[in-house]
């Protein structure tokens, strides 16, 4: 089984549709959704759409998709990420609203050894697990082999070994093996706001019989992204951003 891993989509869809078409051409036989569909980018409705379109088995929310809901106080959010959720909310259809209504940030299937999380397991709609000591009080939170995370933006794997947690950065299309008996948190990146300096989209596939991860990069039209943020009178630097993927 092979499952093409995205997440924080962001509402770009010039990103997501080069991944579809990229995982396509590889192959894959379910979706797993980490959260973010949307909050910076100008396409939250038609990114839902198209992701729907793909009757994901996980699909999570991430702490922009409730902040868009009304679901968190935005006061942690910078002025730019604000004024995003605020023009996202105002754009959301009525009927995506209520789709991002259902998910959760956190989903496990204990007889499969998964688990997929937002941010992190013990909070998984804000936390960042941006190191190993994060990752280590990460691994006490969950119970399962597996561990899908986003919200960092940044592709990443983190292994529980005896002698403390690993952390190791994918390089692009090189498979990783996820040996057994050890325990591992996997990012896949971000589709839609890559932020480790590659401006490329970032997804992965993971193949659950093979127990292999792999990381891949696409181009996209980050212009006609760009354009879309301008017209739409969002910050400009949500489009600056993507050119460097900061
Ligand atoms: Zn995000």
């Amino acid at each position: 089984m092979i499952a093409l891993v995205i997440s924080d989509v962001h509402a770009n869809l010039e990103a997501l549709d080069r991944v579809l078409e990229d995982a396509a051409t590889r192959g894959y036989d379910e979706v797993w959704f980490l959260g973010d569909a949307v909050g910076y980018g100008p396409d939250p409705n038609a990114a839902v759409d198209r992701m729907r379109a793909l009757s994901p088995r996980i699909w999570l929310a991430g702490n922009h998709d409730w902040a868009a809901l009304g679901r968190l106080d935005l006061a942690p959010f910078n002025p730019e990420a604000r004024r995003a959720t605020e023009w996202t909310s105002a754009q959301l259809r009525p009927d995506v609203r209520a789709f991002l209504e259902t998910a959760e940030p956190r989903v496990e299937a204990l007889d499969e050894g998964l688990t997929w999380v937002h941010g992190s397991p013990r909070h998984p709609v804000w936390e960042y697990i941006l190191d190993a000591g994060i990752a280590a009080a990460s691994f006490e939170a969950f119970a399962t082999e597996l561990c899908f995370f986003g919200h960092t933006h940044v592709p990443m794997v983190y292994a529980e070994g005896l002698d403390g947690v690993e952390r190791s950065r994918p390089a692009a299309d090189q498979p990783m093996v996820l040996e057994a008996g050890t325990r591992w948190l996997i990012n896949p990146g971000s589709v839609g706001q890559p932020r480790d300096g590659d401006p490329r989209a970032a997804y992965a596939l993971v193949d659950l019989a093979a127990r292999t991860t792999t990381i891949h990069r696409v181009a996209y039209d980050i212009a006609a992204v760009q354009d879309k943020i301008l017209a739409a009178d969002l910050p400009p630097r949500l489009a600056a951003r993507l050119s460097f993927g900061w």
